[in-house]
């Protein structure tokens, strides 16, 4: 097994019986293409904080990595540091529809790989785009990033930040 990046999430467990039950999918929230608008809705309400952290949290809702995370801030046309606990209910209802879609989109392209490809061959928009045209229509927006130190939050300034750059205070000076 080989992980990239530096940080050590990856790993392999031998469960005896329900595995739901057990570390690690114990304390795991509900899958997210699974959930219902109101399940999303009461989700978001409960975690205060960046949505894009939010998302993100496997406790809060599983399957979302750091790609998709993108991929749906960006389909959504949201802030990846807007709050959570804030968002609309025309803004949680566009982030229900982009989470189906995405993932399905993903799984989709999963199947058709020989085998489980790396984050880097996956098609997307935003991820892993920083600095290139952004692929909106109409859009002459350069996509933008804010890089942390085991991650990095793509977003289009035009379509989700009204224009503006996003900066992290805590992290500054990891940033380019
Ligand atoms: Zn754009």
């Amino acid at each position: 097994m080989t992980e990239a990046g530096t940080e050590r999430k990856e790993g392999i467990w031998a469960v005896d019986g329900d595995p739901l039950g057990q570390e690690p999918l114990l304390g795991l929230g509900p899958e997210a293409t699974s959930l219902s608008l109101d399940d999303l809705t009461s989700i978001l309400a409960a975690h205060s904080g960046r949505i894009h952290g939010v998302l993100r949290s496997q406790k809060a809702l599983s399957g979302l990595g750091r790609m998709l995370t993108n991929e749906v801030l960006f389909d959504a046309g949201l802030s990846p540091f807007a709050n959570a606990a804030k968002l609309g209910s025309d803004e949680i209802a566009r982030l229900h529809a982009s989470i189906a879609s995405i993932a399905e989109a993903a799984l989709e392209h999963e199947r058709t790989l020989d085998d489980i490809g790396s984050s880097s061959d996956r098609p997307s928009k935003v991820h892993n785009r920083a600095g290139m045209p952004c692929l909106d229509e109409g859009c002459h927006q350069k996509i933008a990033a804010v890089e942390y130190r085991a991650y990095k939050v793509f977003y289009c300034p035009a379509r989700q930040t009204a224009g503006k750059q996003l900066a992290d205070n805590t992290t500054s000076k990891f940033l380019r």
